[in-house]
């Protein structure tokens, strides 16, 4: 829900500032400061709403350098709606850069984003971008960003159940999953409709507004969620592969949102055999899947069920990995140290894949991984039990 000016006001009054929420937020751990904290945070909104202060630069700085990862709001005894408060700042300290921009007016143009990422795959695949990285360092930090990029797909319209039918869901594309990850949801399909479900993937559907609205604009962010009320108007369940997403409809729409892993674990496997997998997973846990779908136990236990599998949680799951959305490309010095955390921790133990239902998160780790040079896979957790019910990678 979007605040009004006097509505921020009202939301941020109910803060008692007691200080519960500090620990929890990876921004005042890093910094120190009052101001980098949740509590700091809503006296400047409160202050800058009531006209006390100016919005200006340094509260602007302030505003922008919250990741949105909401660990204070599940931390809060009052029930303080801290995301809410955290999207309206967003409007009116609205910072992008050339990159945001540029993503931005991509994320409401799915087809061009899709045609671009197959022109990046083609500079993946001929060694054409890792030659062009090596002019610039930006260049290089943002392509080692990108996962090794598969075919972009038609969706039909409906894949139907590859077993006796018990149910019918609707598949969330995702933008930036559309065109960076379409493995994941391919994965999706598979798992689903080998549980028995017709997956219906409408055509019409829109990105579900996240980079508008971490960009502060609001109107924007209200036509990608009003395009997808339209889209998905049954009662099917809606299920999401990025957290990111789910956590922006769950937030803005009353839609059936749901984690397809959490969806998942709710369906009846008594009739599927999964292949054994001797290795070790790191379980990242994307704070959206926590913070707001609150669906990042059933994670663990659908990888459970795969025989042999180790599965470690990431430490320090509770710290976002700095990924937050368009945040690694605004404030990279702080996405940076918060990464260095994350591949601090990698680096104790073997591991063969990182699993997160996210994939911002993704691409954030996957750039830690890539640079240091590390053997590690990352995947999406659907995409590793998708396989070991013998879904064929492209990357395979
Ligand atoms: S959303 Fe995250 S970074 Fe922002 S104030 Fe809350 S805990 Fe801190
Ligand atoms: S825990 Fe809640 S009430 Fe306490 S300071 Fe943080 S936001 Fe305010």
């Amino acid at each position: 829900m979007t605040l009004s000016i006097q509505q921020t006001i009202q939301e941020a009054d109910r803060c008692v500032a007691c200080g519960l929420c500090l620990p929890h937020c990876p921004t005042y751990f890093k910094t120190g400061s009052e101001a980098d904290s949740p509590r700091g945070r809503i006296q400047l909104m409160s202050a800058v709403a009531k006209e006390i202060l100016p919005n200006n630069d340094r509260f602007k700085a302030h505003m922008n350098a919250c990741l949105s990862c909401r660990n204070c709001e599940t931390a809060c005894p009052n029930g303080v709606r801290y995301g809410a408060l955290i999207d309206q700042a967003r409007v009116i300290t609205a910072q992008t850069n050339w990159l945001t921009q540029l993503f931005g007016w991509f994320a409401g143009k799915p087809t061009l984003l899709r045609y671009s990422s197959q022109f990046l795959r083609f500079g993946q695949s001929t060694g054409l971008l890792s030659l062009l990285s090596k002019t610039n360092a930006t260049l290089a930090k943002y392509m080692e960003m990108l996962p090794v990029l598969t075919a972009t797909q038609s969706w039909q319209a409906c894949y139907t159940a590859k077993t006796s039918k018990v149910g019918d869901v609707s598949l969330f594309l995702g933008c930036i999953t559309n065109a960076f990850d379409a493995e994941t949801l391919r994965a999706s399909i598979h798992v689903l409709t080998h549980l028995g479900y017709d997956v219906h993937i409408p055509p019409s559907q829109s990105c579900c507004g996240g980079i508008a609205r971490q960009q502060g604009d609001a109107q924007q962010a209200k036509t990608h969620i009003d395009h997808n009320i339209q889209a998905f108007q049954n009662t099917w369940p809606v299920l999401t592969v990025a957290s990111g997403c789910g956590a922006g409809l769950k937030d803005y729409t009353s839609l059936p949102v749901q984690d397809v892993s959490d969806f998942l674990m709710q369906c009846d496997w008594n009739h599927v055999q999964l292949n054994h997998l001797d290795a070790h997973i790191a379980l990242h846990e994307p704070c959206t899947l926590r913070n707001v779908m609150k669906a990042a136990k059933p994670v663990a236990a659908l990888l459970n069920k795969i025989p042999q599998l180790r599965i470690t949680p990431m430490k320090g799951n509770q710290q976002c990995c700095g990924g937050a959305g368009t945040y690694m490309l605004n404030q990279p010095e702080m996405a940076e140290a918060l990464l260095a955390d994350k591949m601090k921790w990698l680096e104790q133990e073997t591991f063969d894949f990182v699993a997160t239902s996210n994939i911002g998160c993704a691409m954030q780790l996957g750039s830690g991984i890539r640079r240091a040079n590390r053997p590690i896979n990352i995947m999406h957790p659907v995409t590793i039990i998708a396989k070991q019910m013998g879904f064929q990678s492209e990357l395979d």
